[in-house]
């Protein structure tokens, strides 16, 4: 039997949702039976694959890298779940959204910085560009299912990524819907 080709993806969190999935523990040796992890922030993969059947994204989506993984994500991905609360609702990353990026960026770089870093556009090319809102995962995307929590509870990770393991497709998306 061919092993799923799953994925996971870190976007802007702070990547306690990858840790609730290692928690899964020795659950983790049932799923390294079913499935084949292709691309993942734990493995250091650096290119996201074509033909991901499952991906996990963590993380809101805060600037342009993010923006353009999420849409690649979409394109080669058979079906994407927003995982934990920053890709749900937007959470903690969407914290600084009352602030305008410049304000943003003028507090970090020329007021709180460590040594006034960068002035006035020195951070081009230097970091990814911050979007004018930190967006929720499905307002950029389609997203076919949701595990929210922050994290999500590793027996919630299971019972979701489990049934798509036992080839339950169509009522994963049932089942996982029933937490978003
Ligand atoms: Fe971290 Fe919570 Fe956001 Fe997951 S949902 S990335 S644990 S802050």
């Amino acid at each position: 039997m061919s092993k799923l080709r799953v994925a996971t993806v870190w976007l802007s969190g702070c990547a306690g949702c990858h840790m609730s999935f290692l928690d899964l523990d020795e659950h983790l040796l049932d799923l390294a039976k079913a499935m084949e992890l292709v691309y993942s922030p734990i493995a250091d993969i650096k290119e996201f694959p074509e033909g991901v059947e499952l991906v996990l994204v963590e993380g809101a989506v805060a600037n342009s890298d993010n923006l353009t993984m999420a849409r690649q994500v979409r394109q080669r991905s058979k079906a994407v779940v927003s995982f934990g609360d920053c890709a749900v609702t937007g959470s903690v990353p969407s914290l600084r959204n009352p602030l305008a990026v410049s304000d943003l960026l003028d507090t970090v770089y020329h007021e709180e910085g460590p040594g006034k870093v960068a002035k006035d556009g020195e951070t081009d090319g230097m970091l990814p560009e911050l979007l004018t809102r930190v967006l929720p995962l499905h307002h950029v995307i389609n997203v076919d299912a949701f595990i929210p929590g922050c994290p999500p509870d590793p027996e919630r990770i299971w019972v979701a990524v489990n049934a798509l393991l036992n080839g339950e497709s169509v009522q994963l998306s049932e089942e996982m819907r029933r937490f978003g």
